[in-house]
């Protein structure tokens, strides 16, 4: 294993255990090296990743990519897209590159790091995200939310040419508005101190972190909600602090009612379900709550994977979807230092909750 190799490895381990830069594995990393690409294949996680957790591309071949020409159909462009990809690999490479890898492969540097740290995401996530970002990062390059993939690159590929206007190289640093942060260098040493100043800057910008700590909750009525919601699925049961304050009623729960980022899509659901605590009053709350699970499903299309109780706590449907729920509680909570939250709009809430790629990656993590 050559240098540059070793040190893909070790910043991809590194980053994906910390638990300040990844959860649930997500976010992905690249090296470029004698005209080949090395990108996180599909359904790997960062933190334990090995050499064959990497799909080698030829950066030709996705060079050549802007050339083709795709159709306007979603659906129809982002299968062609994937096609093109998986041709684009070396001979002899079987697993699916991750759906980021035509945005890696138009950065110029040879290393790049992408995650979705929360502290970052309240950043992206936020009324105020692109003002703020450029009076902390001004070298760095802000892109408005777009779908993911083919049409995600394609934007940075433009907003990288209208930058190098003004600039001497491409910008190291990329915020995605609702998604997270791409960053480059040619070395690993530049990667850690890029972070190191983001993470560093906007810790100091921070007025309010989330407080996590241990609250009393009412186990009696714990119970009986669990009860009502019956194991299978066997539901978690959650609360803190910093819930209780998002928790007191449907008006404070706002920051939290719908979706960050595609990962609290496809791990969290749409949204969380609102139960308010006159449930309790109800003779029979098992049937009320199958009333407003059945609602919430008529309305989203889905079953609800989070459900916030009033002054209670919230019920998760899995690990997964708790870890990526109490992440969008962090990315609310740095939020109000920006503004206050802003969420992904309807239409790319619809776009990810339909899209066969996201489908394909939770199935595999699962
Ligand atoms: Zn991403």
């Amino acid at each position: 294993m050559n240098q540059n190799v070793s040190d893909l490895l070790e910043m991809s381990r590194v980053y994906g255990s910390d638990e300040r830069f990844v959860v649930k594995g997500g976010g992905n990393t690249s090296l470029k090296e004698d005209g080949v690409l090395y990108v996180k294949a599909s359904g790997h996680a960062l933190s334990t990743i090995e050499e064959d957790g990497f799909v080698r591309m030829s950066t030709e071949a996705l060079n050549d990519m802007w050339k083709m020409k795709f159709p306007e159909d979603p659906a129809e462009r982002e299968k062609l897209v994937l096609q093109a990809m998986m041709d684009a690999r070396l001979e002899g490479e079987t697993q699916r590159p991750s759906v980021e890898a035509l945005l890696h492969a138009i950065i110029e540097y040879r290393f790049v790091v992408h995650l979705h740290p929360a502290m970052v995401n309240g950043l992206t996530c936020s009324q105020l995200g692109e003002e703020g970002m450029k009076s902390m990062f001004p070298d760095a390059l802000w892109i408005d939310i777009v779908n993911p993939g083919f049409i995600l690159a394609k934007t940075v590929r433009d907003a990288q040419r209208v930058y190098l206007e003004t600039h001497p190289r491409q910008p190291k640093v990329i915020f995605l508005q609702n998604h997270g942060v791409f960053v480059a260098g040619d070395s690993k040493e530049e990667i850690d101190q890029t972070y190191e100043h983001i993470m560093s800057t906007l810790d100091h910008y921070v007025v309010r972190k989330p407080n996590f700590s241990a609250v009393r909750v009412h186990s009696a009525k714990v119970e009986q909600f669990q009860k009502a919601l019956g194991d299978d699925p066997s539901w978690l049961f959650l609360m803190n602090h910093e819930l209780g304050s998002f928790l007191k009623d449907e008006e404070s729960f706002y920051p939290l009612s719908s979706s960050f980022t595609p990962d609290h899509i496809v791990y969290s659901g749409v949204a969380p379900m609102w139960v308010d605590s006159s449930i309790f009053k109800k003779d029979d709350l098992k049937k009320e709550l199958a009333v407003r699970i059945g609602e919430y499903q008529k309305r989203y299309e889905k079953d609800p994977k989070i459900i916030a109780v009033q002054q209670l706590g919230v019920f998760s449907v899995n690990e997964s979807a708790r870890t990526l729920f109490l992440d969008s509680v962090k990315v609310a909570v740095f939020t109000t230092s920006f503004g206050g939250p802003k969420f992904m709009e309807k239409s790319f809430i619809d776009f990810i909750k339909t899209w066969e790629v996201e489908s394909y990656r939770s199935k595999i993590l699962a």
